[in-house]
């Protein structure tokens, strides 16, 4: 499948990462079948949709009148038969294995054969993912950044058995959703989550030690090395399950122990302080 012939785009899953790449899809003037397994969590996404979209009219990065003509070009569905039409598909559905494996079984029977499928997950590797299909060379990682429309980044993660076309086209197509690609190879936490996380990791483990605070670290590493947002804010805004998870990942697919992840942040979650989802991480909301 080359770029020109991508014009329908499935997303399946509507949640954080399905709405974001809805959005940019169909805001970059391609159809998108938003595909959900209830008709609430389409709802939702739809007008977490509208209102992102509201926002940029806002900031004057999108002309009002674009607004209808963007939601008009987003189906949302239950049903997986309704993918059929797609040109290229991005799942976007749980973290876990067998969900993807049953979703991406399911959309590899469903669409044309020279459709490429690509995955959203963010620990899961692209190469057992790809081994999942009867297409494995037509199989690509595009790793979007939370929130979508917001963040430029797209890892576009080439599994060991992703065809040069597909890689290609992939690169490509995110070009057009005024992302910038960048191309990663299929290995543990790929490149952004194999440094985010063991930064994030080392800044629990000071706060441990006792040798900062958690808003010291924070601050420097915002004054002295510019970041944005401090690490221990950053792990709340992700959640720490998941940046718990993602250690998980590391260590057991590299096989080293500096990967473990932080007692501190374990305990944080066996107390369900997870972050700004629960009100509580490292800061109080
Ligand atoms: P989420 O839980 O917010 O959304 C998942 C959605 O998939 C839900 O709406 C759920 O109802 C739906 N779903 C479940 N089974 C389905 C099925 N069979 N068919 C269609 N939809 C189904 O999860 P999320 O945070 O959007 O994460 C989705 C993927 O993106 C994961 O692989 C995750 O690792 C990855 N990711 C997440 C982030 C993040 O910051 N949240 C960042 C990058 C990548």
């Amino acid at each position: 499948m080359n770029l020109e012939q991508v014009k329908t785009v499935a997303v399946l899953g509507a949640g954080t990462m399905g709405n974001g790449i809805a959005h940019v899809f169909a805001r970059a003037g391609y159809k998108v079948i938003l595909r959900d397994v209830e008709q609430q969590f389409l709802d939702r996404a739809l007008e977490t949709i509208g209102k992102n979209l509201d926002r940029e009219i806002k900031k004057g990065k999108l002309a009002e009148s674009e607004k209808e003509n963007v939601l008009k070009r987003l189906q949302p569905v239950t049903e997986m038969r309704a993918i059929a039409a797609a040109d290229f598909v991005v799942e976007a559905v749980p973290e876990k294995i067998e969900i993807k494996r049953a979703v991406l079984t399911e959309a590899d029977e469903t669409v044309r054969q020279e459709v490429i499928l690509a995955s959203n997950t963010s620990s899961i590797s692209m190469t057992t993912l790809a081994a999942m299909t009867k297409r494995p060379d037509r199989f690509v990682g595009m790793h979007f950044m939370n929130p979508v429309p917001v963040m430029v980044l797209v890892e576009v993660i080439r599994a060991v058995q992703t065809s040069h076309a597909t890689f290609e086209t992939t690169m490509k197509l995110a070009e057009k959703l005024e992302k910038k690609p960048v191309a990663v190879n299929d290995a543990p936490g790929f490149v952004s989550n194999r440094v985010l996380m063991p930064l994030i990791n080392e800044a629990a483990y000071c706060v441990m030690e006792g040798v900062a605070t958690v808003e010291a670290v924070d601050a420097v590493m915002k004054t002295g090395m510019n970041h944005p947002m401090g690490p221990l804010e950053l792990a709340d805004f992700i959640g720490l399950d998941v940046c718990v998870d993602i250690m998980r990942v590391l260590q057991e697919g590299l096989g080293d122990p500096k990967y473990r992840a932080c007692p501190l942040l374990k305990k944080y979650v066996a107390a369900g302080w997870l972050g700004r989802k629960s009100g509580r991480g490292f800061y109080g909301y």
